[in-house]
C-alpha cells in the first residue's frame, strides 16, 4: 500500500537543531496541528517511530499489511497517550493511509494544514495561462 515516508530531506525550522530528522524511509503522518496560526506544525510530519518531524514526505509503496500499519500505529498512539483508545487508534491510521492515497509513488509533497502539494509544482504560477 501507497504511504509517505521521509525522504531525509525538509528539516522544519520549528525543530530543535539538536534533534535529528527523520531516517529516510520512516514512516510518516501529518502533524498534529495546534491553534497558533502561523505555528509551523501545520507545514510539519511526525515520524510514527522516532517522532522526528520534517516538513517533506515521499509517497512509496511499501509491503505491508493493514493489519501492520495498524500495530505501528497503536504503538504510536500508546507513546504519545499512555493508552490505546480505539477511536484514537482509528484517527491515526487514516492519519497515516490517506494523504498518499492520491499521489504517484515517488512524489515528494509538503502540507500547508490540511492541503497537501508537490514540492516539484511552483504554487505561486501565474495565473494568465
Ligand atoms: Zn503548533
Amino acid at each position: 500500500m501507497k504511504l509517505l515516508v521521509a525522504t531525509g530531506t525538509g528539516h522544519s525550522p520549528r525543530t530543535d537543531p539538536d534533534n535529528d530528522l527523520p531516517l529516510p524511509g520512516e514512516l510518516l503522518l501529518p502533524a498534529e496541528q495546534c491553534d497558533r496560526p502561523h505555528c509551523f506544525c501545520r507545514r510539519e510530519f511526525v515520524s510514527v517511530t522516532t517522532h522526528e518531524r520534517t516538513t517533506h514526505a515521499r509517497v512509496a509503496e511499501l509491503d505491508i499489511t493493514p493489519e501492520q500499519v495498524r500495530a505501528i500505529v497503536v504503538d504510536y498512539v500508546v507513546a504519545i497517550f499512555d493508552d490505546a483508545d480505539t477511536d484514537d487508534i482509528d484517527d491515526y491510521v487514516r492519519c497515516v493511509t490517506e494523504p498518499a492515497e492520491d499521489w504517484p509513488v515517488g512524489t515528494v509533497i509538503e502540507r500547508w494544514g490540511y492541503e497537501l502539494r508537490d514540492i516539484a509544482d511552483n504554487n505561486l504560477a501565474d495565473d494568465d495561462a
